[in-house]
C-alpha cells in the first residue's frame, strides 16, 4: 500500500526518549508536520490521576493544536502514548477511551503506542477504519532505542 502514513525515524527516537524519561509513568504527546515540511513531536502533560496505568490529554493542549492547524502552521498527524513494561497494543481501556458510539474521539488522527522497557520501544501504529468501526494496526516497528541510550550519554 502506497498510502501508508510516514513516520520518520528521528520522530520515533524522540518519542522513545519521552517514553523512557517518563517511565514508569505513561507519557503522551503528538506529532506534527510543519508548514515548511519539518516533522516534530510535542510532549504533552499526562493529566490522568493514575499515570502509571493511564493517560489523559489536557483539553487546552488539544485546543492549541487544533488552532495551529486551522492557521496552517502544521498538520497534526497523531497522538502517541506509552505502555510501560507492556506491549504496544491498544488496551480495552484505550478502546473505551478513544471510541464512543463507533466514532473515534479525534477523527483523522493516527494513534501510536510505544511499549517501553529499559529505554527500548516497540511501536504499533493504528489507523481508524471506517468499515470496521475500529482502530486497526497498520505498522509494527520493533526495537527503537531512545536517544540518550543510543548515543551513550
Ligand atoms: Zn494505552
Amino acid at each position: 500500500m502506497s498510502n501508508l502514513p510516514q513516520l520518520p525515524n528521528t520522530l520515533l527516537q524522540d518519542i522513545a526518549q519521552h517514553a523512557h524519561d517518563d517511565y514508569p509513568n505513561e507519557c503522551c504527546g503528538v506529532w506534527l508536520q510543519h508548514a515548511d515540511g519539518r516533522w516534530s513531536s510535542r510532549r504533552l502533560h499526562n493529566i490522568a490521576a493514575q499515570k502509571q496505568r493511564a493517560f489523559t490529554l489536557d483539553p487546552l493542549d488539544i485546543l492549541d493544536l487544533l488552532e495551529g492547524e486551522d492557521q496552517g502552521r502544521w498538520r497534526w498527524h497523531g497522538v502517541y502514548h506509552s505502555h510501560p513494561d507492556h506491549p504496544p497494543f491498544l488496551s480495552n481501556q484505550d478502546r473505551a477511551h478513544w471510541i464512543t458510539a463507533q466514532t473515534p474521539w479525534l477523527p483523522g488522527r493516527l494513534q501510536l503506542i510505544a511499549g517501553v522497557t529499559n529505554g527500548q520501544c516497540d511501536f504499533a501504529l493504528y489507523m481508524w477504519s471506517e468499515t470496521q468501526k475500529q482502530y486497526e494496526c497498520v505498522r509494527l516497528i520493533r526495537n527503537v532505542i531512545c536517544d540518550t541510550l543510543s548515543t551513550g550519554t
